[in-house]
């Protein structure tokens, strides 16, 4: 009887990898470089050597696996299991990702774009609480997010549920890259943050050490943003309450829908906690109705980068009990 599973959490510069017990446990977990050369045609080739590498040097065969899922950058065809569009892994041409691995492995594979996963873990092990209702959003690079409604993965008909990044929060705004103007992502993410930074700054006329930084032109990170926030800097106050402005109003609109019991807050932005979280529940509360103020949670992300793994071990998992 298999009783582990495999997560693999591909990015643009790391994989992360790692054997899971079947409640969820990292048993180990690696990484190794992601390989984007030749049109990304390394990059699950690679994977399959380090899996089976390990699966070797471990107490474990193969039969001990239960299956492997993964998480992935672009569109995914989850009924066919392919890739497209994953520009950050150079991958233009649809990838039949499926095939190569089930053919390298003999391991039984599933998998889904790097969000929803992202989402399953923290549902599973992490902030969720296994309540059945969670809404997810990463900020990072960009904004991602996730929707567990009735314990299922929301996908819609094009696999556009769930894509927190692009609820517009400001009519005209901000220009994104999916082309239309004012996304959460142009605002919320590490380079939405500067870019409010930035803007915001054009106009201000007090005293500041995020003034004098943009004025300088020296590079400054949404960290920094948030650090001078902290210590007491108005003009990455002011940057702050914007940004956690259309956070807020954001969140709040998705739990006006789906009234989750946590909206989980993940992502290199979110390690600004509490300066972060608490102006985002103050605006989340002004802009959700009673019944979901008084039910609906934020959370901050509790997995860090391991959720990646874990969530789509769980897949591996779902997929196995829907079979
Ligand atoms: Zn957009």
């Amino acid at each position: 009887m298999a009783r582990n599973l495999i997560g693999i959490d591909l990015g643009g510069t790391t994989t992360k990898m790692a054997f899971l017990s079947l409640a969820g446990d990292i048993l180990t977990k690696w990484s190794i470089p992601t390989d984007i050369t030749d049109e990304g045609s390394h990059i699950v080739p690679n994977i399959i050597d380090s899996i089976s590498q390990h699966i070797t040097n471990s107490e474990f065969s193969k039969d001990d696996f239960l299956g492997i899922g993964m998480g992935t950058p672009g569109s995914v065809d989850i009924e066919n299991g392919t890739v497209i569009g994953a520009f950050n892994l150079n991958w233009k041409k649809r990838q039949q990702v499926r095939d190569q691995i089930q053919a390298g492995l003999g391991l039984q594979f599933i998998l889904d774009n790097d969000a929803n996963v992202a989402s399953l873990g923290e549902y599973w092990k992490g902030a969720g609480e296994k309540d059945s209702d969670v809404v997810f959003v990463t900020l990072g690079t960009g904004v991602g997010g996730g929707v567990i409604a009735g314990g299922h993965l929301l996908h819609g008909i094009n696999g556009g549920a769930g894509e927190l990044g692009h609820v517009t929060v400001q009519p005209n705004g901000y220009l994104c890259t999916c082309g239309k103007r004012g996304c959460l992502e142009q605002y919320a993410s590490a380079t939405g943050v500067v870019h409010v930074a930035n803007d915001m700054a054009k106009d201000f006329m007090g005293t500041s050490r995020l003034k004098e930084m943009e004025d300088n032109q020296e590079s400054v990170t949404s960290k920094m943003v948030f650090y001078l926030a902290d210590n007491g800097d108005i003009l990455a106050n002011q940057v702050v309450d914007r940004v956690t402005f259309y956070l807020g109003l954001a969140l709040a609109n998705v739990a006006n829908i789906l009234n989750p019991a946590n909206i989980i807050i993940g992502g290199g932005v979110s390690n600004a906690g509490n300066t972060l979280l608490q102006p985002t529940t103050r605006y989340f509360q002004e802009n959700a109705f009673p019944a979901v103020r008084d039910s609906t949670k934020l959370r901050l992300a509790q997995l860090g980068n391991d959720a990646g793994v874990i969530g789509a071990a769980s897949l591996a998992l779902r997929f196995q009990k829907s079979n």
